[in-house]
């Protein structure tokens, strides 16, 4: 029996209660594939990491977390279910928490802006060697995971869209390989805006609206060449989302 199928079971004999992931988080997990071995930065509750050993779906983890309260909460969630000799919890700056020992082949960067998350993956795109699948949840802004894939060898395999306590949320998952997006792919996901989920559309739908009202106030603004700019460059950001998103 695969070591991790064991615990869990044991676990489960034992009515040790398994970690109950939200929606956004599930998601996430569905696309770590079975036997990897997953590094989650920014793992505030090491929560991802715990559910994933508890589902026999990895056998080993590392969570990674920058901030020390954050941290110790991990340590102690981590020892509290039993997989301290399971996932190792480091206290240290994204892709810092990867050692090349550890042999990671998946990663998982959830709940933080597009553009950290693309700076973490800068910062430490050294510590990539052994990885073969990314897997992003920008919070906002998932153009710039998109563009960092892009400019350093990683592909779009899929995306997907959640919605959970009234907010929308992008999943994306890289692994390496060559890819041509154009700005539209870029910006909406190449996989997204074919798929045309209701939480895709919805999202941009609020982002037209709330671009609509940008307008409408910088029509009413004293007439200068940045508002004009301004101006412009809204425009043609609504006319995409029409165009795109069909609205
Ligand atoms: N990943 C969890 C989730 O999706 O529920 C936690 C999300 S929480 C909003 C973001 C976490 O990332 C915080 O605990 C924060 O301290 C951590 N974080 C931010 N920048 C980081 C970095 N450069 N390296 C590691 N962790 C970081």
């Amino acid at each position: 029996m695969h070591p991790s199928t064991e615990h869990l079971e044991t676990n489960l004999k034992r009515g040790v209660s398994v970690i109950e992931l939200s929606k956004r988080l599930q998601e996430v997990a569905s696309f770590v594939p079975h036997g990897a071995v997953v590094a989650d930065i920014g793992s505030d509750h090491a929560y991802l990491p715990i559910a994933l050993c508890e589902r026999g779906q990895v056998t080993h983890a590392v969570a990674g977390e920058v901030v020390k309260g954050p941290y110790e909460s991990a340590c102690r969630n981590v020892k509290k279910e039993g997989w301290a000799d399971h996932i190792t919890v480091r206290l240290a700056s994204g892709l810092f928490a990867i050692d090349e020992n550890d042999g990671v082949t998946a990663v998982t960067i959830c709940g933080m802006g597009g553009p950290l998350i693309a700076s973490i993956l800068e910062e430490g795109n050294g510590r990539l060697g052994t990885v073969e699948r990314i897997i992003a949840q920008p919070n906002i802004h998932a153009e710039a995971v998109r563009r960092w894939a892009v400019a350093n060898g990683w592909t779009l395999v899929d995306e997907s869209i959640v919605k959970e306590d009234g907010k929308i949320y992008e999943v994306l998952v890289l692994e390496r390989g060559e890819a041509s997006y154009d700005e539209e792919d870029l910006v909406f996901g190449p996989f997204l805006r074919v798929e045309r989920a209701p939480a895709f559309v919805e999202k941009w739908r609020e982002e037209h609206v709330s671009l609509r009202r940008v307008l409408e106030s910088l029509k009413r603004a004293q007439p200068s060449t940045t508002i004009e700019e301004k101006r412009r460059n809204v425009t043609s950001q609504i006319e995409r989302i029409e165009r795109v998103v069909r609205i």
